[in-house]
C-alpha cells in the first residue's frame, strides 16, 4: 500500500463503519485534546512542505518507503495506534450523548445501553443514580471512562501476551551481543511511552527492565540493587547466562530533545536544553558505571548506552561507546541523516550502509570503535528505528501534531507495563508523595493546560504490582495505593473540591500475564457513600 493510501486509511477509521461493530465510527477530536499542526498549505510550518494530497508533510520524509523498512510490523503498529485513539476519542461524544438524556425517563437504562454499545463498560451506578437531584456529574463520568478505558487496554494487553517467541529471539540476540540483561530507563514524558514498542522495537518482554524518571535522573542505588540480583539470580541459578559465561549487564538512558521547537518542546526537567539532557543522562550512567566497579570486586562492570529521541519524528541519536565503553556527547549517530542517505538506495547499499555507520562514525571523531557485540546491538537498534521514522512519515506525515503534551491521564507508581503508545499517559513514578511530588507537580501543571481549563477534570491513574510469592504484599500494596491517593488529594484541595482530580487505584501481581485487579475507594462501602 503507497504511503498516500496508507494515510487516508488511517485518518477515514471508523468514519465509514458502522457504530457497533469491533471498529468504531472514530468522531473528530475534540480540537484542544490533539492540538493540531495547521494543515492548511499555505500554512504548512517551517521544514513541511505541500505533497500532491494537500497534505503538510515533513521534508525529511522520502516519497517512498525505505527499503529496509518492515512493513508488517509498521501495519500491526498503526492498526493498534488508531484503535486505542479511537478509544480514547469515542469518550467525549459518548458522555455528550448521555448528558443531553439525563432528565428523560428512562435514563440510567438508557445511559448504560450507549455506555456499554460505545465505550465497552457500564458507568458508576451511583453517579446516575444522582443525576435526578442536582445535574450529572459529567466531570466524575470522563475521569473514571478515561480510567476504565485505560483499564480495559491494560487488561486486553496482559491477556493476550502474544511475541513470547519475539521476546525470547530478541534475548538470545543480547545475550549474543555479549548482554544478559537489558535495562532501559528514559524521562517520564509522555512522548516516550512508546519507546520500546514503537520506537526501539524491542520486545517488552525481553527488556525485564524499564523504568522512568522526571528527566532520565535515575536512581543509581536502586539501579545497584537490581543488578545484584540480576548477578545473584546468574550465581544461583545460572539464568539467563552462567557466571562465567563473559555476558555483562547493559544499562540504556534515553532522553528526549524537539528538532523543530528545541527551546520549548524538549525535555522540561532540563529547561529544553538537549545538551543538558544529555550530559545529565551520560553522568547518572557514568555514576552507575564507576558505582559497579568500586563497589564489587573481580573486575565487575556495566556495559553502558546513551540514546536520543527526536519526540518530533521519533528518530533516534546513538552515542558510540569507545573500545573501553566511554561516550561523548558529540560521537553519535543520527539516525534521520542515515536515513535520509538509504531511503532512495536498493536494500544491499542501505545495508551495507548501515554495517558501516558505527565505525565510520568512530572514526570521524578520531575514537576508537566499540567491541563486535556492542556494534551489532547498535545497528539493531538503528535498523528497528528505521522503520519508526517511515512510520511517522506515513501515518503522522513525519512530525506528529501533538509535538507537544497531549497525554490522556496521569499514571502514577508502577505504570502499565502492558500498553505503550505516545503521548498516552504522563508518569510519575513513586513510591511516596514527598519524594514524587516535583514529578506529581509537573504533571498537574501539564493537564491544567490540556484538561482544567476546558473544565474537564484531571485523571490519575495509580497502580503498583505486589509480589504474589511473598506473603501479604498484595494487602500491603493496595494499603499503599490508597495512602498514595489520599496524599495527592491532600496536595490539590482546590482540584478536588471542584471535582477537577479523579483518582483511580488498580493493583497487579508481578508474574506477566497477571490480571489487573481494580481497587475500590473504601473497603466498606464501594461506592463511596
Ligand atoms: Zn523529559
Amino acid at each position: 500500500m503507497d504511503t498516500r493510501k496508507r494515510r487516508e486509511r488511517l485518518h477515514n477509521t471508523g468514519h465509514t463503519a458502522p457504530v457497533g461493530m469491533a471498529m468504531r465510527a472514530r468522531p473528530a477530536a475534540p480540537a484542544a485534546v490533539m492540538p493540531s499542526w495547521p494543515q492548511r498549505v499555505s500554512y504548512c510550518a517551517p521544514g513541511m512542505q505541500p505533497n500532491p494530497a494537500g497534505e503538510c508533510v515533513s521534508t525529511l520524509c522520502a516519497p517512498r518507503a525505505h527499503p529496509l523498512v518492515n512493513r508488517m510490523q509498521n501495519q500491526r503498529l498503526a492498526d493498534y495506534e488508531s484503535r486505542v485513539q479511537a478509544r480514547f476519542d469515542d469518550i467525549v461524544p459518548t458522555l455528550k450523548q448521555i448528558s443531553a438524556l439525563q432528565h428523560e425517563a428512562d435514563f440510567e437504562t438508557r445511559a448504560q445501553q450507549l455506555a456499554r454499545e460505545r465505550l465497552s463498560f457500564a458507568l458508576d451506578e451511583a453517579v446516575l443514580a444522582d443525576a435526578w437531584i442536582t445535574v450529572l456529574d459529567m466531570r466524575k463520568l470522563y475521569g473514571s471512562s478515561v480510567l476504565n478505558t485505560f483499564h480495559a487496554l491494560a487488561q486486553e494487553a496482559a491477556a493476550q501476551q502474544d511475541g513470547q517467541a519475539e521476546a525470547e529471539a530478541m534475548v538470545r540476540f543480547f545475550i549474543e551481543c555479549g548482554f544478559h540483561e537489558v535495562d532501559v530507563s528514559a524521562c517520564a514524558d509522555g512522548r516516550l511511552k512508546g519507546l520500546l514498542h514503537y520506537i526501539l522495537r524491542l520486545p517488552q518482554q525481553a527488556v525485564r527492565r524499564h523504568k522512568s524518571y522526571a528527566g532520565t535522573l535515575f536512581d543509581v542505588e536502586l539501579n545497584v540493587k537490581q543488578w545484584t540480583e540480576t548477578e545473584l539470580r546468574r550465581f544461583r541459578e545460572g539464568v539467563p547466562t552462567l557466571p562465567d559465561a563473559g555476558t555483562r549487564y547493559l544499562k540504556i538512558a534515553v532522553y528526549h530533545f524537539s528538532s523543530s521547537d528545541p527551546l520549548h518542546e524538549g525535555c522540561a526537567a532540563h529547561g529544553s536544553d538537549d545538551r543538558k539532557a544529555a550530559q545529565a543522562a551520560l553522568d547518572r550512567l557514568q555514576a552507575f558505571g564507576t558505582a559497579i566497579e568500586n563497589g564489587f570486586c573481580c573486575g565487575a562492570s556495566v556495559a553502558t548506552l546513551l540514546i536520543g529521541v527526536d519526540t518530533d519524528n521519533d528518530a533516534i541519536r546513538v552515542h558510540v561507546p569507545d573500545a573501553q565503553g566511554d561516550m561523548s556527547l558529540d560521537c553519535c549517530i543520527d539516525n534521520m541523516a542515515l536515513h535520509q542517505a538509504t531511503a532512495e538506495c536498493g536494500e544491499s547499499e542501505a545495508r551495507r550502509q548501515l554495517d558501516a555507520i558505527v565505525e565510520e562514525t568512530a572514526r570521524r571523531f578520531g575514537r576508537s570503535a566499540p567491541e563486535t557485540g556492542m556494534r551489532r546491538l547498535i545497528e539493531r537498534l538503528l535498523a528497528n528505528n528505521l522503520s519508526q521514522i517511515d512510520y511517522v512519515c506515513e501515518n503522522h506525515q513525519g512530525r506528529y501534531a501533538d509535538i507537544g503534551h497531549a497525554e490522556r491521564f496521569i499514571s502514577i507508581g508502577d505504570g502499565f507495563e502492558e500498553v505503550h503508545l505516545r503521548n498516552l499517559a504522563y508518569f510519575g513514578h513513586m513510591h511516596t508523595v514527598e519524594e514524587g511530588a516535583a514529578d506529581m507537580d509537573v504533571g498537574i501543571k501539564i493537564f491544567t493546560r490540556l484538561n482544567v481549563a476546558r473544565g474537564l477534570p484531571v485523571p490519575v491513574a495509580i497502580h503498583y504490582r505486589y509480589d504474589d510469592q511473598v506473603p501479604g504484599s498484595k494487602e500491603r500494596t493496595v494499603a499503599r495505593c490508597r495512602r498514595v491517593k489520599a496524599a495527592i488529594e491532600a496536595r490539590y484541595p482546590e482540584l478536588v473540591r471542584d471535582g477537577l482530580l479523579v483518582c483511580g487505584m488498580s493493583v497487579q501481581a508481578k508474574s506477566p500475564g497477571s490480571a489487573l485487579e481494580t481497587i475500590a475507594e473504601n473497603d466498606s462501602n464501594p461506592h463511596g457513600h
